[in-house]
């Protein structure tokens, strides 16, 4: 485990390549990349990780369709009632994080598939592990951030990561 300041919009940048080559060819990338980010504390190994993961999992849930996936960075403002929504560590505190958002317009979840999928070897795919987002989850909480999903059925899914800026949630 070794804690760096990073940016995560450097860090997205240098995943790019790695993330094209890893998803199917039907899908389009599209970045919108926060310049000017904050800071947080982090692996940058497993940070990269976890945005593997979002991805591929985008990439799986658009199939053979033409879809696009977007990853976005920004930096936003949490409060209780917005954290409350999000899994997340206990008791993350209210204030400014770094966000990194990855969208997709493939087959979305329905609610009860959306309840299961941070459980170890929950998949819904023929050669699926199930184990992505249980390690997208630990790696959250190791970060003292939060993850938040919203996903609708035939419209897509959006998995927001955030991480606190390193001089702290204000
Ligand atoms: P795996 O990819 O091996 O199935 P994951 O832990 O990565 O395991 O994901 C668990 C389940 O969550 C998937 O099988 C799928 O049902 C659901 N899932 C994850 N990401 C998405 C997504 N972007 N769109 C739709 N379903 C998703
Ligand atoms: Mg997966």
């Amino acid at each position: 485990f070794v804690v760096q300041r990073l940016d995560l919009s450097s860090l997205v940048r240098e995943t790019s390549d790695l993330l094209q080559v890893s998803i199917s060819k039907n899908c389009v990338m599209k970045f919108a990349l926060a310049e000017d980010l904050p800071a947080i504390n982090a692996d940058a190994t497993q940070i990269r990780q976890i945005i593997m993961n979002l991805v591929i999992n985008a990439s799986e849930a658009i199939g053979d369709r033409s879809g696009s996936i977007s990853v976005t960075t920004g930096v936003m403002d949490a409060d209780r009632a917005y954290l409350s929504e999000a899994h997340l560590s206990p008791n993350i505190p209210e204030g400014e994080y770094a966000f990194l958002e990855v969208s997709d317009n493939g087959t979305g979840m329905t609610p009860e598939t959306r309840a299961k999928i941070f459980d170890p070897f929950f998949t819904t795919k023929f050669t699926g592990r199930g184990l992505g987002l249980a390690a997208v989850l630990g790696i959250v909480r190791g970060h003292s951030g939060a993850l938040k999903v919203n996903s609708e059925v035939g419209r897509g899914t959006i998995f927001k990561l955030l991480l606190p800026c390193a001089d702290g949630p204000s």
